[in-house]
């Protein structure tokens, strides 16, 4: 393996490959992935993604964001995101991405918690759409080496400098690779929760690695639990029952068949609204109807959900489907300014990964596909911008195991006991999470 890269992008989502498109053609760049590219919550969104429709809506789409979020979301971020709405998805529209059009128009649907129909979707598989429309466009670029099932273990770092990572790779080997500047693109946190819609490897190692080496955290207890996923009693990922469903009129009934709440209530909201019928009536889950939806077929409109129910014996022209809340989306993460910054040196955040303050408290529908292109474009502008020092690892080159040993002060072939480290650290972020969540609780 090359040793030595301009950029380190970890994670292949949409973020990664967002940002991979708008580095320089004359980066070396390696994008990592610890599964499979296809394996990344981007392939799984569901109901679209939200945009600007025009001048008339900033103010609508602006207080929509601030009102989910509890507004305690950063003001000049959820600014930037809408701004920069229309612009990143003319740059989908031009790598090929297709939205649901009428007669040459772009169709908006709406979701909870919008005022106005403002998202954009492709069926129910938007988020598949847009990574495999981008991961094309990576692929096609001969400055990107992808490397799939290699999982960064750690970063390389020295006063407060981020250095390079040190990977995992697919044959279980132990590497250092150095770069100019890493992007951590890692998505999310459900991997360590029981019942979560996320993909299970997807573990928050950014954060575990941030607690390790000091690096700036926000709001790590702020967790979304998404409202409506298929009930099973089998231990697997949760299938999203996209809020797009309820946007278009789905109903939630109790034990009985009748309707116990609005059902477009933001998602924390709606979620505490359904745990307490299910303590009321005694029930693991809920039910949801979609037979109140009379102004289109919900089987031409929702393909991935009417084909995952009938696999699981509910027909959703005629069956009410039994729906939980799960773990979903992390909205605090990795502290990160407007450039995608973290606070250290020569490392950025993007994505899922990261907290720039857009989504608050509470994120909004169909708002995170969007947060994360706008900012992981931010990150690789701002790399792009910098003057890299030639010199800087001049006294480190060629590398050596002896050398990597000597500035990492670990040894490389005692792989053991460095994954049981990476191990432990997902475990001290369980527990920071509890502790932040305690903390703020006693502050109430
Ligand atoms: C079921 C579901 C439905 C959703 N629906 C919507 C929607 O309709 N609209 C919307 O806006 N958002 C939606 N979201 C949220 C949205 O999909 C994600 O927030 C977004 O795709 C995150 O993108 P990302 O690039 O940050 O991370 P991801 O797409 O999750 O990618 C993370 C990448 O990092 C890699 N990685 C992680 N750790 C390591 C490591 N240690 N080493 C190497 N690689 C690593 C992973 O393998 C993966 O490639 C949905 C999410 C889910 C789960």
């Amino acid at each position: 393996m090359n040793k030595k890269y301009d950029v380190i992008i970890v994670g292949c989502g949409v973020a990664g490959c967002f940002a991979a498109l708008h580095l320089p053609d004359t980066y070396e760049i390696l994008m990592i992935t610890k599964s499979s590219l296809e394996e990344s919550d981007s392939f799984l969104a569901q109901g679209g993604i939200c945009v600007l429709k025009d001048e008339n809506d900033y103010d609508s789409f602006f207080e929509d964001t601030m009102r989910a979020g509890h507004y305690e979301n950063r003001r000049e971020s959820v600014d930037m995101m809408i701004r920069s709405s229309r612009d990143v998805i003319n740059e989908l529209l031009a790598y090929g991405v297709s939205f649901m059009q009428k007669d040459g128009e772009l169709l908006y649907t709406r979701e909870a918690a919008h005022s106005t129909n403002r998202i954009l979707y492709h069926d129910d598989i938007t988020g598949k759409e847009i990574t495999e429309k981008l991961l094309a466009q990576v692929q096609q670029k001969k400055n990107v080496s992808l490397l799939c099932h290699t999982e960064m273990v750690d970063i390389l770092c020295k006063d407060n400098t981020c250095d390079g990572v040190v990977l995992r790779t697919e044959d279980g080997g132990i590497t250092a690779v150095f770069a100019d500047n890493v992007l951590w693109a890692c998505g999310g946190i459900g991997g360590i929760y029981e019942n979560s819609t996320n993909f299970p490897h997807l573990t928050g190692d950014a954060l575990s690695l941030s607690l390790k080496h000091g690096i700036r955290l926000q709001n790590i207890n702020y967790i979304q639990i998404h409202p409506t996923t298929l009930y099973s009693t089998r231990k697997e990922r949760r299938f999203l029952i996209s809020e797009s469903v309820r946007g278009e009129g789905a109903v939630l009934l109790d034990k009985n068949g009748n309707r116990f709440v609005n059902e477009l209530l933001p998602r924390d909201l709606l979620t505490q609204e359904i745990w307490k019928q299910m303590e009321k009536d005694g029930t693991d889950f809920v039910w949801l109807s979609m037979q109140t939806i009379k102004e289109f077929d919900v089987r031409e409109r929702f393909p991935n959900i009417y084909k995952k129910c009938l696999e699981e014996g509910f027909d959703i022209t005629k069956d009410w489907i039994p729906v939980v809340p799960a773990q979903h989306y992390f909205m605090g993460g990795v502290y990160v300014d407007l450039q995608s910054k973290t606070s250290m040196e020569h490392l950025y955040a993007s994505g899922e990964t990261c907290c720039n303050g857009v989504h608050g408290a509470n994120r909004l529908a169909s708002n995170s596909l969007l947060e994360s292109l706008v900012f992981a474009k931010n990150a690789a502008l701002d790399m792009a911008s910098k003057q890299t020092d030639p010199t800087r690892f001049s006294s480190l080159l060629p590398l050596t195991e002896e050398a990597l040993e000597n500035y990492y002060g670990f040894c490389f072939s005692d792989y053991e006991n460095l994954i049981k480290l990476h191990d432990t650290n997902k475990e001290i972020l369980r527990k920071e999470i509890q502790k932040e969540n305690d903390r703020k609780e006693k502050e109430k």
